[in-house]
């Protein structure tokens, strides 16, 4: 049996992005060739990729990792870098899906891992500019509510303490903008560059031994007592592998290409800015995002920039006026930013699902998959990669909770197609007005 596997868009080699300029020169590992065997095999080099390796590694496991183009050049290393708790999709919702106890069991699992992931940074001195303090901004009354109802599900039902729930003169101690009606602070959430956080990790993959290989694309998956992984000039048998492309893999398998879009989002970053402007803007450098359905995200980072994210593009496009449409954005957040340059901007696929939560499983025993975080991921992908690699080393308890969640599949061509049209058509309203 054959298992075809593509990259979904080529990504572009360079692009105008912060995170690439302002991290280590890049590390190149050589491209595949050849022959080579290995307990695992991991297709994809972005945080979930990347993790699983690590916490196979970790354990003895021989692992090797093909990247089909550079580590970190598709969502990892391009995303807003906010360390969010929990999931895209609100409490509520995942306890009315799927019971309290199980959205409980998740959410910790969540907050652990964050914490595994500081100590992580600390242990191995991974200077990725982590920041703490995390702002969900309201927009109206309606919003404010439910972050008021967030907190209080939080502190009662999921001995969760770390929040502070800010009416509009408390939020604008942090924030100077009269767009919103208050906020929920969480002193734990905060921001990483991603790429930094990720080059940090990769590090070390090598003190590990770890076979890792660039422009190196899986196109195939043959399958005997042993599973095969081709790629253009070489190939590795294993018994396990791990799929780790999430929206940049398209996988000819229906239960994997049924089940996500990929959807992009737009990020720029602007030229340093004075003191006394940042000042006037986010006084106490925290980390921000909106409850809106599509939000706007930002934070200052390093050299005094703000970074900038917002917007979708439901059909996975970048606008051809990216550098318009997101200073638009900054300047109806705060209008007394009244001239300033992106330095940068770019955009990224975000891996969706309908009910915003990850799609993680299994194609047959020897294959292992992870998409769709919505968004959401920085910290997601990295749980899911230690979960992955603990299921493969016998132990799927917690793989099994993720893995049990039921994702509705997305209709076929060309229904799809229509309904993502005119999803992308009301958006580029809404993002207008
Ligand atoms: C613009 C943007 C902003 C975001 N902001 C945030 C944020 O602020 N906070 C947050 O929590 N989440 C955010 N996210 C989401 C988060 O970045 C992702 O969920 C996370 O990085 C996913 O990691 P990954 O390793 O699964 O996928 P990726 O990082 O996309 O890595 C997949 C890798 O697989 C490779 N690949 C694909 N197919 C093949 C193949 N056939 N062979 C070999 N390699 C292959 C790709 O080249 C790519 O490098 C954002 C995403 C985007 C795009």
């Amino acid at each position: 049996m054959k298992t075809q596997l593509l990259l979904r868009h080529r990504i572009p080699a360079g692009g105008n992005l912060f995170h690439h300029a302002t991290a280590d020169p890049y590390h190149h590992f050589c491209a595949l060739e050849g022959k080579l065997h290995a307990d695992v095999c991991i297709v994809g080099g972005g945080l979930t990729g990347v993790s699983a390796a690590l916490h196979l590694a970790q354990n003895g496991i021989s692992v090797a990792l093909l990247e089909a183009q550079k580590i970190g050049c598709g969502a990892s290393g391009r995303n807003g870098g906010h360390i969010a708790n929990g999931f895209s999709c609100e409490l509520k919702t995942m306890e009315k899906m799927l019971g309290f106890e199980s959205t409980k069991m998740l959410w910790q699992m969540v907050d652990s891992y964050l914490v595994n992931m500081d100590e992580n940074i600390l242990e191995h001195d991974i200077q990725c500019d982590r920041k703490f303090g995390y702002i969900y901004a309201a927009n109206n009354s309606y919003q404010m509510r439910e972050l008021a109802s967030l907190n209080d599900r939080l502190k009662l039902k999921y001995d969760y303490q770390k929040t502070t729930l800010l009416n509009k003169a408390d939020l604008g101690k942090f924030l100077k903008t009269t767009r919103y009606s208050g906020g929920l602070f969480d002193k734990t959430c905060g921001q990483i560059n991603p790429l930094k956080y990720l080059q940090g990790l990769v590090r070390q993959l090598e003190t590990l031994n770890v076979k890792i290989f660039e422009q190196s694309p899986a196109k195939a998956i043959s399958q005997g007592p042993n599973i095969t992984v081709h790629s253009e000039k070489g190939r590795i048998k294993s018994k396990f592998v791990v799929l780790a492309g999430n929206a940049y893999l398209n996988c000819n398998t229906p239960s994997l290409y049924n089940k996500s879009i990929p959807v992009s989002s737009f990020v720029g970053v602007t030229s340093p800015l004075s003191r006394a402007l940042i000042q006037s803007i986010l006084p106490r450098n925290v980390t921000v995002a909106d409850c809106n359905k599509i939000p706007d995200y930002y934070q200052i980072v390093a050299g005094n920039r703000i970074l900038f994210g917002c917007g979708i593009n439901f059909l996975g496009k970048e606008p051809k006026d990216l550098k318009k449409v997101i200073s638009n954005r900054i300047k109806r957040v705060f209008p007394q930013l009244t001239s300033f340059e992106l330095d940068y901007a770019w955009s990224g696929l975000i891996s969706s699902t309908i009910n915003k939560l990850p799609h993680i499983g299994q194609i047959n025993s020897q294959i292992y998959y992870a998409q769709g975080f919505s968004g959401h991921g920085v910290v997601l992908s990295g749980l899911t990669g230690k979960l992955i690699s603990r299921a493969i080393m016998g132990d799927s308890k917690d793989f099994k909770l993720f893995s049990s969640i039921h994702h509705k599949e997305l209709p076929p061509y060309p229904i799809k197609n229509i309904g993502l049209g005119i999803a992308d058509f009301c958006n580029t309203l809404r993002q207008n007005f």
